[in-house]
Order: structure tokens, then sequence, then C-alpha cells
């Protein structure tokens, strides 16, 4: 029998998170019933409700950084049992055979992988994210998270860390390697985690000095304010890799130039619009600039367990939702870049 559980939705763009009842599916023989303990807040979420990417289905019940513990699983199902503790990130399906999903890849999936919300499943049911207070996910997407790592801490992992984790491993992140992270909020504190642990030297690049202690207490043994234009000066050509996780346009010449020759520069944010790069900046250089997006279910499986061995978690800020104006609160001081460093909501809390 299909399950009603209570969740955040937002009916359109706009528009304020209200709680409404919301069906989840009777569990398929490989689907696993989550009873979701705690969703953090990414800024993904935050585009897609106020539809700054365009192509928003409403309504929406965000959340693709799920905690929680399996309530139920399917006939079929073998990889989790009751009481396990479990995540969910960004996606919910994929179709399993293409090369891309067979390479570990499944949020490149040929066929289109299904997002864990804005999203259509392949029986064409909209997908509805991780503030509820259940979740029904095939075992194939559902991660392990590993003791010693708390559920409210594990939660921002299942995006914040893998998108991280993924491109600071795929680049080279470790001993002898400069990386510095732009931005220093949901993405970028995990990032700065990350790479310390991998041995890394970091530095952050933040807006101002406001939030150089943090970093520090994080993991980066330089803080740049980028309104210091000396500071910038002076690290002109000095990173191997740059992972840019602002969520807001930047001017990518400035940042392209702060890397060594063979550099590269990671964009992970994800505003709107455009990136403008003067061939020449690149080409005097050999410099790269690419992209990452979020990482394979594997890989994700790797991230939490080098996450335990490390014990690292994210730093959280903790939500009581039973006054769903404080949801729409948090989103405008992510925005503002007031959050230290991620919201999760205890989904307990979601009102009746
Ligand atoms: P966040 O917590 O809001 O952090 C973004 C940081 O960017 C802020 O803390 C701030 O850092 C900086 N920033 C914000 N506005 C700025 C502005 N106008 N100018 C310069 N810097 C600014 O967001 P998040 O959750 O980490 O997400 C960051 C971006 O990554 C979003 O665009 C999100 O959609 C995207 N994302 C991409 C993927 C992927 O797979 N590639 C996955 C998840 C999220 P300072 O205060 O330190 O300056
Ligand atoms: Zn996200």
């Amino acid at each position: 029998m299909p399950t009603t559980t209570r969740a955040l939705s937002v009916p359109s763009a706009g528009a304020p998170f209200e709680a409404v009842d919301l069906e989840r599916r009777d569990l398929r023989d490989d689907d696993v019933r989550i009873d979701v303990a705690f969703a953090g807040i990414c800024h993904s979420d935050i585009h897609t409700v106020r539809d700054e990417w365009g192509a928003a289905h409403y309504p929406i019940v965000t959340g693709h950084e799920i905690a929680g513990t399996v309530s139920a699983v399917g006939d079929g199902v073998t990889k989790y049992k009751v009481g396990d503790r479990v995540g969910v990130g960004c996606l919910v399906d994929s179709c399993t055979e293409c090369e891309n999903c067979k390479n570990g890849q499944e949020m490149f999936c040929s066929n289109g992988s299904v997002g864990t919300y804005n999203s259509q499943n392949y029986d064409g049911e909209w997908a509805a994210g991780g503030y509820s207070q259940q979740i029904v996910v095939t075992e194939r997407m559902v991660l392990r998270i590993p003791e010693g790592i708390e559920l409210d801490e594990a939660a921002p992992l299942l995006c914040a860390g893998i998108t991280t984790y993924s491109p600071l491993r795929r680049w080279g992140a470790g001993p002898g390697k400069k990386v510095a992270v732009v931005g220093v909020g949901g993405l970028g504190h995990m990032a700065v985690k990350l790479a310390a642990a991998m041995g890394a030297e970091v530095s952050t690049l933040s807006r101002s000095s406001a939030k150089a202690d943090d970093a520090k207490a994080l993991g980066s043994s330089n803080h740049i304010a980028t309104s210091d234009e000396d500071a910038m000066k002076a690290a002109k050509g000095s990173f191997d890799l740059i992972i840019n996780t602002v969520s807001a346009d930047l001017d990518m010449e400035t940042y392209v130039r702060l890397l060594r020759p063979n550099g590269a520069l990671v964009n992970v944010g994800l505003p709107p619009n455009k990136l403008a790069v003067n061939p020449g900046s690149l080409i005097g250089g050999n410099k790269v600039l690419t992209g990452s997006n979020i990482g394979g279910i594997g890989e994700t499986q790797e991230m939490l367990d080098f996450c335990a061995e490390h014990g690292i978690g994210a730093t959280i800020e903790t939500l009581d939702a039973s006054d769903t104006t404080t949801v729409d609160a948090a989103y405008d001081e992510v925005v503002a870049g007031k959050v230290r460093y991620r919201y999760v909501i205890d989904t307990s809390t979601i009102p009746a």
C-alpha cells in the first residue's frame, strides 16, 4: 500500500513553504522505504524553487541531502534491512544499462537519470525530495552511512560532500598540491575539509575576511578576501587546482589568473548565466577550465567511507520546521551567505 507522509512543499515560484500530505509509492521489489531524519538545504534547492534555472515543475518538494533509517524493504532487497542508517543524494533512478550507468556515472545516464525532485520517474510520476518524513527509493540509489557519522552531519555529504570530493579526486588533490576553494558555503566548507584530509595545502577565497577564522578551523592555511586586490595579485599563478563553488556570477578571468601552468579550475557553482573567458587566458599556461556534476553512486559511497575514516561530517545548523517560515528565512540567509555552513532540517518537526 502507498503511504502518506508529511512534507514541505512550494506550490509556485516565489511562494512560501507549506506543510502538505505526500503519497509515497507502494514498495516495489527493489525499493527501500526510509524514515528521513534530516535533509540539508542545498543552494540548488533554492535555484530550483525560485525557478532560476527555468523548467521548475510545481508543486516541488526539494531536498537531495537526505539521511535517515530504513523502515521497510521490498521483497527483493538484498543490500539493506530495517534499521540501517542510510542516505539518498541527487539521484533516485537511472537506466542501469547504458555505458555511463555501467561506468558508475549514473548522473550521465544516456536514457536520462531521475533526479530526487523536479524530475519524472520512468513511470511518469513526479519525484518528491527529502524535505519529508519518508521517501521510497530503489536500493540501487541508496547509500550506507557509516557508523561514526551522525545522521545530521551526514545529510549534506550526499550532495555538498560528493560534489566536491569527486573533482578533488579527479584532479589529484593531495600532498604537494595547492588547492584553492572559492566560496566558503555549503559546498565550499566541505571542499576545504576534504582537500585538507587528502593532504593538500588548502587556501580559501571568500568575499571578505569574515569567515577567516572558520576557514582556518576547517583546514585552510591561507584565507584570501577577494576584495583585497594586493592579496589577489600576490596569489597569481599559485594554485594547481581551484574549485569554484560560488552560486553567483563571477569573473572567471580573475580566477584563471591564479592557476599555475597546467592547473585546473573546476566550476561546480551553477549560476544561471554564461561564463566568459578569453581563450588566450587558457592558452597562456595550458590551463584547464572544466566542470563537475555530483558523482556516481559508487563514488558517493567511497566519499562517505572516506569521511568516516577521517572523522569528517558537515558543519551544520539544525532547523526546526514547526513554523515553516523558518525554512523560507533560511533560504534568504543562504543566499545572503550567512549560513555556517549548512542548514539541515529536522524533518520530525514538519507540522502534522
Ligand atoms: P552556498 O552555501 O550558498 O555557498 C555559495 C557561496 O558562494 C557563499 O557562501 C559565498 O561564499 C559565495 N557567494 C554567494 N554569493 C556570492 C556573490 N554574489 N559573489 C561572490 N560570492 C558569492 O551554496 P552551495 O549549496 O554551496 O551551492 C553552491 C553552488 O553550487 C550553487 O550554485 C549550487 O546550485 C551549485 N551546486 C552544484 C552541484 C554540481 O553538481 N555541480 C551540486 C550542488 C550544488 P563567501 O561568503 O565565502 O564569499
Ligand atoms: Zn545539492
